[in-house]
This record gives structure tokens, sequence and C-alpha cells, in this order.
């Protein structure tokens, strides 16, 4: 079963509709890319897929998301715990101004994580490839080591609560060349226990990456006020 079963949806911000018409599922544990030109709404797909879109005023979701067969903007939904589900990492490496440790400990510190937080502070960091790089500075600042270093931290810091998917928005078009080899390396070997949705305008990558692709267009004219759409889903 899909773990995102996206029906007729459409996103406006205001008047301006974004994303129009959209219908594709999402398969759990596999790799899905979302690729297209700048402007045809990818970010905001997958923005939607963690409803972080309802803290952007002013935007309707409309159509249906399932998620795991339930409508996730459904009145009795709990948005922030749908969040705690469903990671998302960005395309600037954001780690928080705290110690590498603390950065991985900040989700399940926060969700009140009653196992050994060592043991789960060091299996996400293997789990991210980076624990070799970082075992003996630990306590240094998240923000001390390289891009790439920060960007596999950011994805320990998402999966240390074990969300069911991660959501990547360009997360290597901030990158050197062999960090974002890096970084495809990890999203494959992820795959098999966590869904991925990764946004990317990079054809090459999504080809390296993803078992599925939804290929997103926007139309003729100006992208600033045309309604993207998906174009295919293969
Ligand atoms: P992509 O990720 O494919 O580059 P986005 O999802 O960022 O596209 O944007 C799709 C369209 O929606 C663009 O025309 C963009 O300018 C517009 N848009 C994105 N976010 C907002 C927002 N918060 N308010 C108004 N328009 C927005
Ligand atoms: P990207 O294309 O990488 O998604 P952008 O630089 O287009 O990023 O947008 C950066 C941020 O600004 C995003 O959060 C997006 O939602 C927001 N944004 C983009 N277009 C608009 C817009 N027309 N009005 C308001 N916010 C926007």
């Amino acid at each position: 079963d899909p773990v995102f079963e996206i029906a007729d949806a459409s996103v406006t911000y205001g008047s301006f509709v974004a994303l129009r018409n959209v219908s594709f599922d999402i398969p759990r544990n596999r790799v899905t890319a979302l690729i297209g030109p700048s402007g045809c709404g990818k970010s905001t797909l997958l923005r939607c897929l963690n409803r972080m879109n309802d803290l952007i005023p002013g935007t309707t979701v409309g159509g249906t998301i399932n998620f795991n067969g339930e409508n996730m903007y459904d009145d009795d939904i709990d948005a922030a715990e749908v969040r705690r589900r469903i990671g998302m990492v960005f395309q600037r490496p954001n780690p928080f101004q705290m110690s590498i440790y603390d950065n991985v400990a900040f989700g399940p510190r926060l969700n009140g994580y009653k196992g050994n937080m060592d043991d789960l502070v060091e299996r996400s960091l293997q789990r991210a490839g980076l624990w070799d790089e970082v075992y003996k500075k630990l306590k240094d600042s998240g923000t001390a080591i390289s891009g790439g270093q920060q960007q596999r931290l950011c994805i320990a810091r998402a999966i240390a609560v074990e969300p069911e998917v991660l959501l990547m928005d360009e997360p290597c078009s901030a990158l050197d060349p062999i960090a974002t080899l890096k970084i495809e390396d990890l999203i494959r070997e992820l795959a098999g226990t966590l869904t991925i949705v990764i946004v990317t305008h990079n054809m090459q990558q999504a080809g390296r990456v993803s078992d599925k692709t939804a290929f997103f267009s926007v139309e003729d004219g100006d992208a600033d006020r045309r309604p993207g759409e998906l174009v295919e889903f293969a």
C-alpha cells in the first residue's frame, strides 16, 4: 500500500494557483523524486506532505492527500503529530547552534525518549553515514563541520525520531560533487527502511536515486502566474 495517495490536489497562495489537479501515489520504502523547472510547485507539494504549508497564511490545499489511508487535512488530524512522523531536510544545511550530539538528541528529547540516548545518537549518526567522522567530537558545534557533514547531521537529526517518511527539498544543491554523491548513496541506503520524497531539478540525480519520478511542468507563460501540473509519473 502507498504511503501517500494524492488525488486531485491543488494548492493556492491567496488567489494564485501554484499547483493544479495533481494525482499520484507515493510508494512505501522507496525513493520518489519530484522534478521540474523552477516555480512548477515541487516545494509546494513537498510541504503539503507534512502540512508545513499550513504555516503559510493564505494557503489552501484542495483535493485529498491521504497518509496511510487517512486524509491528512481532515479537521481531526493533529498537524504537529503528522510532522513528527514525517521528517524534513532542506536545501541549506541548518544544524542548530548546539553540539553535534544535541542536534541529534533534540527531537528524541522533545518526544520524551526514554531509551539510552547515547545509543540512539550513535545509531542515528551511523545510519546517516557520519559516525566515523564525528564520534571523537560529539561536543563540537554542529555548525563547525563541513557543509556535506552538516547536511548528513541534519539527516541524522531528522531520522533520530524514527519517522516513516523523510522529505528532502533539493538536499544537494548547496553541496560540492563529492558531498552530493555521499548524500545520494545515503538516500539509497535509507530507502529500504524509510520512504523518501526528494525534490530536485537535476535529472541525472533523479535517475541515480529514485525508484519513481513525478515530472512537473508549468503552463507556457510567466511561471509566477501559471499553475504547475503533473505531466508524468513513471
Ligand atoms: P518549485 O519548488 O518548483 O521551484 P515552489 O513550490 O517553490 O516551486 O513555487 C511554486 C509557485 O508558487 C511559484 O510561482 C512561487 O513563486 C509560488 N510560491 C511559493 N511559495 C509561495 C508563497 N509562500 N506565497 C506566494 N507564492 C508562493
Ligand atoms: P525554491 O525554489 O528553492 O523552493 P525560492 O527561492 O523560490 O525557493 O523560495 C524560497 C522561499 O520563499 C520558499 O519558502 C517559498 O515558499 C517562498 N516563496 C517563493 N515564491 C514566493 C512568493 N511569490 N511569495 C512569497 N513567498 C514565496
